[in-house]
């Protein structure tokens, strides 16, 4: 059992984080923001296959301009990013976003901060202070001469105390490198200072495969030791994967569980049906059931009993048949047409919800 860092609740409208909150699972649009009807269009693909607080970015004044409307019309909270232009800052809060996110590093001047800082006190808008590798304070990077764990764990730190010093509590860090160790060290150090929230990710992990590895392993390691309040997993890729891959992660901790995990055998010479085949067209019809429910999709009966014992519904294929499990116990002899029918009846019920 994963114990997790005991912290402080922060609150980003309607979504608590940190505390007794589960982690929460949140993403980026990837749209201009100021194309209101794309943007809306893709957070709305974001809430249904699970995000639960979006930011957007808020580069140019017709991005500021169209946040009323994102805001109003947002299944979840809406967090603005802001870089370099403090008034976007004071004008998103204008605009009704419950969150914003600054680098303290690339706003300018401690005096600008703290006005954001007070301004968000006074409308009750929470706030994630970002500290990147790549936006680090000149005296750090003079410090230690290029941006390490040390540099970002000071940082973070320098940050977290002036916003408690000026009486501001609703906040989380995000602490970001690309490089995985330096990510997760600067985190350790930050998480054993503090009871602040954590955001974490890893800026930057780019496309495919190598960048689900690279988010899974740095995620998954700070998770694993109690680290992490808010995860985003970011990708050079549609964001939903993103949101896909942060529940995959919490899943296989054992932190979260949502809609159905599929246990599949890997395939062997053994094999007797198009197994691959098999779990892509069930994967396909289970993608929007919400309840947490655990498929195995077994090549043959050698482990097929044993997994199936263990998920909710199983299939264990044999050569032109199949049985389907559940909970542990045989129910029904399929021949291989009509498997994959068989097991998403079982799976999902009468009323397509999930029956298990
Ligand atoms: Fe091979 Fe059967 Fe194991 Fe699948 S379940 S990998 S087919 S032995």
């Amino acid at each position: 059992m994963i114990q997790r860092r005991k912290t402080r609740q922060i609150q980003v409208g309607w979504v608590k984080v940190g505390g007794s909150a589960p982690v929460v699972v949140q993403s980026m649009t990837s749209t201009k923001t100021h194309k209101v009807e794309e943007t809306l269009q893709q957070i709305k693909r974001l809430w249904e296959a699970g995000c639960e607080l979006i930011r957007v970015a808020v580069p140019h004044e017709e991005d500021v301009i169209a946040l009323p409307d994102i805001v109003r019309n947002s299944p979840m909270p809406v967090i603005a990013d802001i870089h370099f232009a403090p008034s976007y800052a004071f004008r998103s809060m204008e605009a009704g976003v419950h969150g914003i996110r600054i680098n303290p590093g690339n706003i300018g001047k401690e005096e600008i901060v703290r006005e954001i800082v007070e301004e968000a006190k006074r409308k009750g808008v929470a706030i994630r202070i970002g500290v990147n590798s790549g936006s680090l304070e000149k005296d750090l990077l003079e410090k230690y001469g290029h941006p390490c764990a040390q540099a970002l764990f000071e940082s973070a730190i320098r940050w977290s105390e002036k916003f408690e010093k000026w009486g501001f509590y609703n906040f989380k860090v995000s602490i970001k490198g690309s490089d995985v160790m330096e990510n997760i060290k600067a985190n350790l150090l930050f998480a054993k200072e503090t009871d602040v929230p954590l955001h974490i990710g890893i800026t930057e992990a780019g496309m495919g495969t190598k960048g689900i590895v690279k988010s899974s392993v740095g995620i998954g390691i700070l998770l694993y030791l109690g680290i992490g309040d808010t995860v985003r997993v970011s990708l050079t890729d549609d964001p939903v994967v993103e949101v896909e891959v942060a529940y995959a992660i919490l899943q296989s901790l054992g932190i979260r569980r949502r809609g159905v995990e599929i246990v599949a055998c890997p395939t062997c010479g053994r094999i007797e049906v198009d197994l691959p085949k098999i779990v892509k067209e069930v994967e396909e019809k289970l993608k929007g059931i919400e309840k947490p429910i655990k498929v195995a999709v077994m090549g043959c009966v050698v482990n097929a009993i044993g997994e199936a014992r263990e998920a909710d519904v199983g299939l264990a294929c044999g050569r032109g048949f199949g049985w389907i499990f559940k909970k542990g116990k045989p129910v029904r002899r399929v021949e291989e047409e009509e498997m994959v029918q068989a097991l998403l009846e079982e799976v999902l019920g009468h009323d397509g919800e999930g029956k298990v």
